[in-house]
């Protein structure tokens, strides 16, 4: 159930209550993508950063170890012991982005695992069961992200059978839900809007799957090689005619500012791969701005990434020492890098939704824009 507690121009604030708990949104998922966060970081370690929501990746799931197996060891949350929500994505945008041998039709796709080559066919219904037996708390519809430049008229058919897909995916859904073996019988369908940067062919999609009575909405097919100034603006775009009254998720965005300026559009679930993947690389994220830890001038420097942060990382070790690691390639240089963009991550979305509980979003966001462009690392 979804539930806003309060509005400040078009943000939202609102709590999401699953079988898996409760959601406070807007919220951030931590990406995990193969049932763990890359870098070393557990799930006794998302207890630790404010982690409300973990994000699998279907796609890797079902090639590896294979979802039945997971179904066998009693669902995802068993399997990596997270007792709080998981969202699954369909494997739509791994299928169309990984597999470099793929025939889209009406039925599904045929492509050939990026592992070992074998051919798989995956549709709605196939997407719904693998999810089913990931036994996540949310899962997403299948759908086809066509590329955010391709031509008006691929566009307009795609997301045609994209909208053919989704009343399939709930049907399957539906189905799932009432076998007897299903783990979670509670697993909750968002829908997906598609159509590139066509405003009008987004309004139209948008218009057509908020008929459908899903449990939640997301705005796929952005981040995609498009301009931020495009991004914007669809999103500006799109969000009026989705339902306000259930959550909004923009798909794999992005960085801070663009978090900030599209909660700022209505949105209220983020999920994306750069914190993990910057902190890899010894990029981090601060109030004051980005910074690279293999830079010279940090190897004698012995503050924490960044004063006052509260996270595993900053509370006991330098720049300097986590920079050694880095250059030595020690795990553990990655995993506290990890560990402490995720919890910039999550912290700027606790702050988000405090700004936003005192109506003063305006205010915050451009404290936190400023700080972080013109700030002295
Ligand atoms: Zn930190």
């Amino acid at each position: 159930m979804y539930k806003i507690l309060k509005k400040d121009g078009r943000a939202k604030r609102a709590e999401f209550t699953t079988v898996h708990g409760t959601v406070q949104t807007p919220v951030f998922m931590n990406v995990g993508t193969v049932a763990a966060i890359k870098g070393a970081v557990a799930t006794s370690d998302l207890e630790q950063i404010g982690t409300q929501i973990e994000l699998s990746n279907t796609y890797h799931l079902h090639v590896r170890p294979g979802d039945q197996v997971v179904k066998k060891l009693g669902g995802l949350h068993k399997f990596m012991s997270w007792d709080k929500p998981i969202l699954t994505d369909s494997g739509g945008f791994q299928v169309f982005s990984l597999s470099s041998l793929r025939k889209i039709k009406e039925e599904g796709v045929y492509f050939n695992s990026h592992i070992d080559g074998r051919k798989i066919f995956m549709g709605p219904e196939e997407s719904m069961q693998i999810q089913s037996n990931l036994a996540s708390t949310i899962a997403m519809a299948f759908d086809e992200c066509a590329p955010a430049l391709a031509e008006r008229d691929y566009v307009e058919k795609s997301v045609a059978r994209t909208t053919r897909w989704l009343a399939r995916c709930k049907a399957e859904m539906q189905r799932l839900n009432s076998l007897p073996d299903t783990i979670n019988q509670n697993q909750l369908l968002f829908g997906i809007n598609q159509g590139a940067i066509y405003e009008d062919i987004r309004i139209e999609h948008a218009k057509e799957i908020s008929q459908m009575d899903l449990d939640g909405y997301a705005i796929g097919g952005l981040a995609v090689g498009e301009t931020h100034e495009d991004m914007y603006r669809i999103i500006e775009a799109v969000t009026p005619y989705l339902p306000e009254d259930k959550p909004t998720y923009l798909m794999g965005v992005g960085t801070p500012a663009n978090i900030l300026e599209a909660v700022d559009r209505g949105v209220d679930f983020f999920d994306c791969v750069y914190p993990s993947r910057n902190g890899r690389h010894g990029h981090l994220y601060t109030n004051l701005g980005k910074i690279n830890l293999f830079n010279a001038k940090y190897e004698l420097d012995d503050r924490p990434i960044e004063e006052g942060c509260q996270c595993p990382a900053c509370r006991r070790y330098s720049r300097a020492y986590i920079r050694h690691l880095l250059k030595a390639k020690e795990m553990l240089g990655m995993r506290l890098c990890v560990l402490h963009n995720l919890y910039f991550y999550n912290t700027m979305m606790t702050e988000i939704r405090d700004a936003i509980d005192r109506g003063e979003y305006q205010a915050y966001k451009k404290r936190k824009l400023d700080g972080m462009m013109n700030g002295q690392v």
